[in-house]
């Protein structure tokens, strides 16, 4: 059997120091990871894999631009932001003209969690109201509020009453796509579930890919309900793009925009620092200063000028590179690669879901084949596909052909 550990004492230190149920590893072996460049991670072995899993590193592992950027700030000055400098005047700057009109204010935190969390604090002080709606099998963060959102992992037993659920965007039986009718009876259904338990609706938060939930692709009017019918029983909206922003969804650089909607609240994360801590919420002038003239609310690290120059050089090699379109591009290579095969796959840009009868096992296998991929949804039945944006046609084949030798060897 494979093994790509150098240091077997590691994996028995590891489960002692840091908790074994609580630091989880990939794979039956874990890879022992040594350095990774672009699309390509090494292990302890010598052994390459192609990345197909991590969008973390968005613009590519260990990107020079990305490293230097970041190196030479660190060289210079790293404090927090309660004194004046420029890198968080520009990145604030540069997010809100990335976004529909009046999501003019920008908050940097450390993590998707922390920006989720403080959407909703916001969210309740201007409705004043106290209920969360968030999809079945959503994923939203670690903090209590948000572990609470996150209806993959929580125990449904200790769900709180003030979140209520609606139904995730699958297709029917017979493979229509649920309406934005469907969508608006689906909120309804969440708001009796909250009033029944004294709550009215404060916010929906809504991943935008669906990623925990086997990687979903509504369409707009779907989305559009979700919003429309929160807002008109006087919530506000949430699109959380930690997962699905920074291009992945390969037509812009949210997916939200996508489906032509306009929130309240967006929070990015994950790929915003190409893997240094860094994540946002991006809210309106006026939600941000109802909260203010009650609240306060100050991050140590977050905005410091090492993470916010690791961010703009992520848009800026984002951009000069038009990632964007090449995660549409080669996420349609890879479905039709994989459609060829005969195995359909599911997703927008470079975020793709195949459903296959035992992922878990396949994606050990496709491991041995020098491919690392994930896997999500129901029982984790679905291959979660994310690479950083930087695969060309020939990472594409690398994998397809993987795929194939796996599947050859499964049947
Ligand atoms: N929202 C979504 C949709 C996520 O996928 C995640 C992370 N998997 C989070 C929020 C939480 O982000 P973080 O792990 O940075 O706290």
């Amino acid at each position: 059997r494979v093994t790509t550990v150098a240091d077997p004492t590691l994996l028995p230190r590891r489960r002692a120091a840091l908790g074994g149920d609580l630091s989880p590893l990939f794979y039956r072996e874990p890879l022992q990871v040594v350095r990774a460049a672009g699309a390509w991670v090494s292990t302890a072995d010598g052994r390459r894999y192609l990345d197909a899993y991590n969008n973390v590193p968005v613009v590519g592992h260990a990107h020079p631009a990305v490293v230097q950027a970041i190196s030479r700030q660190a060289a210079i000055l790293n404090l927090n932001s309660r004194y004046l400098h420029p890198h968080a005047v520009e990145l604030a700057e540069r997010l809100v003209t990335t976004m529909p009109d009046g999501l003019d204010t920008c908050v940097f935190v450390n993590s998707g969690s922390e920006a989720n969390d403080l959407a909703w604090r916001m969210a309740r002080i201007a409705t004043g109201r106290s209920g969360v709606l968030v999809a079945d099998l959503a994923y939203h963060g670690v903090s209590e509020a948000t572990a609470a959102w996150s209806t993959n992992t929580y125990p449904s037993s200790a769900r709180p009453t003030h979140v209520g659920i609606f139904e995730a965007p699958r297709l029917s039986a017979d493979g229509e796509q649920p309406t934005g009718a469907d969508a608006r009876e689906r909120v309804r259904a969440g708001y009796d579930e909250l009033r029944l338990a004294g709550h009215e609706v404060a916010l929906l938060a809504v991943d935008s890919v669906f990623s925990s939930a086997g990687i979903l692709t509504p369409g707009d009017d779907f989305m559009r309900g979700l919003q429309d019918e929160v807002r008109e029983a006087g919530g506000l909206f949430l699109a959380d793009e930690v997962q699905a922003g920074f291009g992945r969804g390969g037509r812009n650089l949210w997916r939200f925009l996508d489906f032509g909607l306009t929130p309240d609240f967006v929070t990015l994360g994950k790929p915003m620092g190409n893997g240094h801590p860094v994540a946002a919420l991006i809210t309106r002038r006026e939600i941000a200063e109802r909260f203010a003239a009650v609240d306060e609310f100050f991050s140590t690290f977050a905005g410091n000028p090492v993470s916010c120059v690791a961010a703009l050089t992520v848009l800026d090699v984002i951009e000069e590179r038009g990632l964007v379109a090449r995660s549409g591009e080669i996420g349609d290579l890879l479905r039709a690669g994989l459609a060829e095969l005969g195995t359909p796959a599911r997703g927008q840009g470079l975020i793709v879901g195949v459903e296959l009868p035992d992922a878990p096992d396949f994606a050990e296998r496709l491991r041995e084949y020098g491919v690392l991929v994930g896997t999500t949804g129901p029982g984790g039945g679905v291959l979660k596909i994310r690479p950083p944006l930087i695969w060309s046609a020939t990472e594409v084949e690398y994998f397809i052909a993987a795929f194939q030798k796996a599947r050859d060897r499964w049947t």
